[in-house]
C-alpha cells in the first residue's frame, strides 16, 4: 500500500472522508452544542460502521474520531477521566478499519477556545493538549496527522509545532478555517498563513469546514498559486452563497430562519453539486480533496468518482434505466406504466 506521501508525489492525490462529528448527530449518538465524540465509549459500532461506510464509498483516508477529544472540551464537559482511553480507542478501531480495507490513518488535532495570540501561557497549555494526543496517535500507528478548523493561524502554528516535535516524522496535513473574512482570526490572510505553514513544514495546508464548496474553491486556487506543494479542500457540502458565506450564516428559503445547526438538510448540497465541485477542484490541482460537516457516505463516493476511483459502493450508483416507470423497458408494462409516470411527474 502506498503511503501517504507517496499518494501525493507527481500530481497524486487523497480523498478523505471527514464530517464524523455531523453524521453521527443525524444517526442519534452525537450532540449539538456539547460536539463531544462520547459515542466512541458509548456505542463504538457506530463509529466504526461509519469508517466503514466511507471505505467503501472510496474515502483513501479512515480519520480517527477524535474530534474535540483534547483536554479542554472533555474536562469542559467532565469526561477528562476518559481522555486517553477515548483517544486510544478511537485510533485503535480506525486502524483496524484502515487495514481491513488498506488505508491510510489519520489522527487528529483540532482548535481550543484557548488560544489567546498575545498570551503566551495559553500557548504552553495548548502545545501540552496538542502533544499528548499527538504521543497517542503516533502510537496508536497513524499514518500521519490532521490539524484542522484552526481560526488562528497561531494555534495552526503550535499544532505543527506538536506534530514535528513528537511525531516521529509523520506528515502534516493544516487546514485552517475561513469564515466571512478571507483571513484567519488572528489577522493574517489566509494565502500568506498557508504559505507560512507550507514554510513551517506541512506536507498538505488549505481550508476545511465553515464554507460551501462554491465559496470555498476561489480562496482555495488563491493559495494554491502561492504554495509549492499540495493544497487542502475540504467544504461543509451545504449551499453557501456570496452573501451567507458560511454553513452558520445560512437560512432556510422557507422560513428565512437560521438553520444551523440543526436544520441544514434544508440548504444541503445534493450529488450533482458534489459532482460539479469535485469536478471543479480536480481541475484547479487540488490534491487533497474531501467533505467537512454534512458528509455522507454518498457525497465520498461522488468525490471519489470524479477522482478516479473504483469503490465497492460505485455499483450503487444511480441508474434510473432500471426503474420500471422510467427505465428503458417501460413500455413492455404497457398503458398502466405510462400512465403511472404520468401521475407521478405532472407532465
Ligand atoms: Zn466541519
Amino acid at each position: 500500500m502506498k503511503g501517504f506521501l507517496e499518494r501525493l508525489q507527481n500530481g497524486g492525490n487523497i480523498v478523505t472522508a471527514e464530517g464524523y462529528l455531523w453524521e453521527l448527530q443525524r444517526r442519534g449518538f452525537t450532540q449539538f452544542g456539547s460536539f463531544l465524540p462520547e459515542v466512541v465509549l458509548e456505542r463504538p459500532s457506530a463509529v466504526r460502521n461509519l469508517h466503514e461506510e466511507f471505505a467503501l464509498a472510496g474515502s483513501d483516508v479512515i480519520q480517527a474520531y477524535t474530534y474535540y477529544a483534547h483536554r479542554e472540551q472533555l474536562k469542559r464537559q467532565g469526561l477528562e477521566d476518559n481522555i486517553e482511553k477515548l483517544n486510544r480507542d478511537a485510533l485503535k478501531m480506525a486502524r483496524e478499519v484502515a487495514n481491513e480495507h488498506g488505508k491510510l490513518m489519520a489522527g487528529g488535532l483540532s482548535n481550543t477556545p484557548l488560544y489567546k495570540p498575545d498570551d503566551p501561557k495559553s500557548h504552553e497549555i495548548i502545545a501540552e493538549m496538542f502533544k499528548e494526543q499527538v504521543e497517542w496517535a503516533v502510537e496508536e500507528g497513524a499514518d500521519f496527522m490532521i490539524g484542522e478548523t484552526f481560526n488562528c493561524f497561531g494555534e495552526a502554528c503550535l499544532a505543527l509545532e506538536a506534530i514535528k516535535k513528537h511525531g516521529k516524522g509523520v506528515p502534516a496535513v493544516i487546514t485552517l478555517t475561513a469564515y466571512f473574512p478571507d483571513r484567519t482570526t488572528d489577522d493574517v490572510p489566509f494565502t500568506e498563513a498557508c504559505k507560512r505553514l507550507e514554510e513551517l513544514g506541512a506536507d498538505v495546508v488549505g481550508i476545511n469546514c465553515a464554507r460551501g464548496p462554491d465559496i470555498m474553491l476561489p480562496l482555495v486556487k488563491e493559495i494554491k498559486a502561492v504554495c509549492k506543494g499540495p493544497v487542502a479542500a475540504l467544504p461543509v457540502p451545504y449551499r453557501t452563497t456570496s452573501k451567507q458565506k458560511t454553513f452558520q450564516s445560512l437560512t432556510d428559503p422557507k422560513t428565512g430562519k437560521k438553520v444551523y445547526p440543526e436544520n441544514l438538510d434544508s440548504v444541503r448540497c445534493n450529488l450533482s453539486d458534489i459532482r460539479d465541485f469535485a469536478t471543479a477542484a480536480k481541475d484547479a490541482g487540488i490534491q487533497y480533496v474531501g467533505l467537512c460537516c454534512g458528509n455522507a457516505p454518498d457525497l465520498t463516493r461522488e468525490l471519489a468518482l470524479v477522482y478516479g476511483r473504483n469503490p465497492p459502493a460505485a455499483k450503487y450508483c444511480t441508474d434510473h434505466s432500471k426503474s420500471f416507470v422510467f427505465g428503458d423497458d417501460t413500455e413492455h408494462y404497457g398503458e398502466e406504466m405510462l400512465k403511472l409516470r404520468k401521475f407521478m411527474t405532472g407532465e
